[in-house]
């Protein structure tokens, strides 16, 4: 059995402990060269086995696995067509779908957003499973590693299966925040230039990383 299909398994476990993942709502998937392994429909995602992962080529043809893969399937592949991602995450976490219900762009609170690639842009509303929300998505995610969906969700990528996992982690924070900022008053956006000198400072001082004293 591939190690991938126990990845995506763990991944999907850790996110439904973190709350992102409720029942068998979300999906998520890695990829390795021309396999992408995928959590199948209607799992329980909380308690998702590799058994319940499904491998498949890029053309979405089930290579590995017993179960048919996740709705959103074209979504992953239409994604790992556009670039680099090696792994996706596809959640309907409480405070992004929240936020996606209301809001056309998730502005920049918070420096540690600038992670994800600045303002997180919210794709129009389309069907779930479709290829017009997989094309909404696509657009969205353009120089991003992450969107919200209209009264949907949130999808992030990564590039290790552990990164789409925080990245998804943080757009939630990041969501959490805004709606608590939002209860207290108008939350202040960090302009260009304070979002530019933040770049500038992370490369210098080597941001989120351990460094010897
Ligand atoms: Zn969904």
């Amino acid at each position: 059995m591939s190690p991938l299909r126990a990845a995506v398994a763990a991944a999907s476990r850790r996110l439904a402990d973190a709350g992102l993942l409720v029942g068998t709502a979300g999906n998520v998937s890695a990829r390795v060269g021309d396999r992408v392994a995928i959590t199948a429909t209607g799992v329980r995602l909380g308690e998702c086995g590799p058994d319940e992962v499904t491998v498949v080529t890029l053309d979405g043809t089930v290579v590995e696995g017993t179960l048919a893969p996740t709705s959103e399937l074209s979504l992953h592949l239409g994604v790992y067509a556009d670039g680099p991602a090696a792994a996706i995450v596809h959640t309907h976490a409480p405070f992004a779908t929240a936020l996606a219900c209301v809001v056309d762009a998730l502005p920049v609170l918070h420096y540690q957003q600038l992670t994800l690639g600045g303002e997180v842009r919210v794709a129009p509303y389309a069907t779930f499973g479709t290829a017009e929300l997989a094309t909404h998505v696509r657009t969205a995610l353009e120089g991003r590693s992450a969107a919200l969906l209209a009264n949907h969700g949130s999808v992030t990528l990564g590039g290790s299966l552990d990164q789409a996992v925080e990245n998804a982690l943080l757009l939630e924070w990041l969501c959490q925040l805004h709606h608590r900022a939002s209860a207290l008053g108008t939350p202040r956006v960090l302009t260009e230039e304070q979002q530019a000198d933040v770049v500038r400072a992370a490369i210098e001082r080597g941001y989120g990383t351990p460094q010897e004293v």
